[in-house]
């Protein structure tokens, strides 16, 4: 029987436990906070002051949904990521990173963050895009224009289709590929082996980011699968929370209970927390910072 995802009914009917699993994806140190290559990162500054001013330490993700704390994690294996979660442990909390083995072992950059890398730098007054001409005049525009391509990277479950639309865009923008900020660069293996030794927690994003809605369920099942394995043979860890690329989606079918998984969502629209058996709502770290009277919200 499919898990039917009514998800109103759904929530009425359990009654989750008090926890709060905080997410971000990493800090950067120079330039415009508003430039798509700062895009929800968090600057190193803000971040290192709310992780000293806090009247609490972060816990380990298993702790906390245990009801024995709050957790922080990060999404993306970037650098941005390595160095949020290195300074984390250095002020004592405890810290988890979803990681795509994809990026990692092919070293290849994040797809999104090569579009967020060729909107800063183009030229270009318009594109056309899928028989659709945007225009790239205005920040509010370039913003518009990033919001079709990533909805079209959702649709895509080949990465190979998804690099050779990335091609496309720079080849129209008139800028290259390369040059992206060190900040924005996938980590090493080595890199994520200094976070294992550091004390941080390697978790599961999905073998390549791609997002539920381009996959069969057992194509799913596979991307977590191999994203296990091999988190298991580079860093040593047994990896059973698996955060879903983008976010937004939730089970399609009930989770296989002899696999023990854990399914984080990051979904602006509904509650934190625990939604189901073995789901979790994640909250923007940036809710945290309203309380250092210093918001900054990603905005999709
Ligand atoms: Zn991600």
């Amino acid at each position: 029987m499919p898990f039917k995802l009514a998800r109103s009914s759904f929530l009425q009917v359990f009654t989750p436990p008090q926890m709060a699993v905080y997410a971000m994806h990493g800090i950067f140190s120079d330039g415009d906070a508003k430039a798509f290559r700062n895009r929800c990162l968090i600057q190193e500054d803000k971040f290192e002051r709310l992780l000293s001013s806090l009247p609490f330490k972060f816990v380990s993700l298993d702790d906390a949904i245990a009801g024995r704390g709050e957790a922080l994690t990060m999404d993306d294996a970037t650098n941005a990521a390595y160095r949020a979660a290195k300074l984390a442990r250095e002020h004592g909390h405890a810290v988890t990173v979803f990681v795509n083995p994809y990026f990692v072992r092919f070293q290849r950059p994040y797809f999104f963050l090569e579009l967020n890398w060729l909107l800063d730098r183009t030229s270009c007054s318009s594109i056309q895009f899928e028989g659709t001409t945007f225009p790239l005049n205005f920040l509010s525009e370039r913003k518009a224009f990033r919001i079709q391509v990533k909805d079209r990277f959702c649709m895509l479950a080949s990465i190979e289709e998804i690099e050779s639309t990335i091609g496309d865009i720079g080849a129209r923008l008139g800028v290259e590929r390369d040059g992206l900020p060190g900040h924005l660069r996938t980590m090493t293996e080595l890199e994520l082996r200094m976070l294992v030794e550091a004390g941080v927690g390697i978790q599961n994003h999905g073998f390549s980011h791609t997002h539920p809605k381009a996959l069969r369920w057992v194509q799913l099942m596979r991307e977590i699968t191999l994203a296990q394995e091999w988190i298991r043979d580079v860093c040593g860890q047994e990896s059973r929370h698996f955060a879903v690329p983008f976010g937004d989606a939730l089970p399609q079918w009930r989770l296989p209970k002899e696999r023990g998984l854990n399914w984080f969502t990051l979904h602006d629209q509904v509650r934190h927390g625990a939604l189901g058996p073995g789901i979790w709502n994640r909250l923007r770290v940036e809710s945290l910072l309203e309380g250092l009277n210093e918001p900054r919200r990603c905005d999709t």
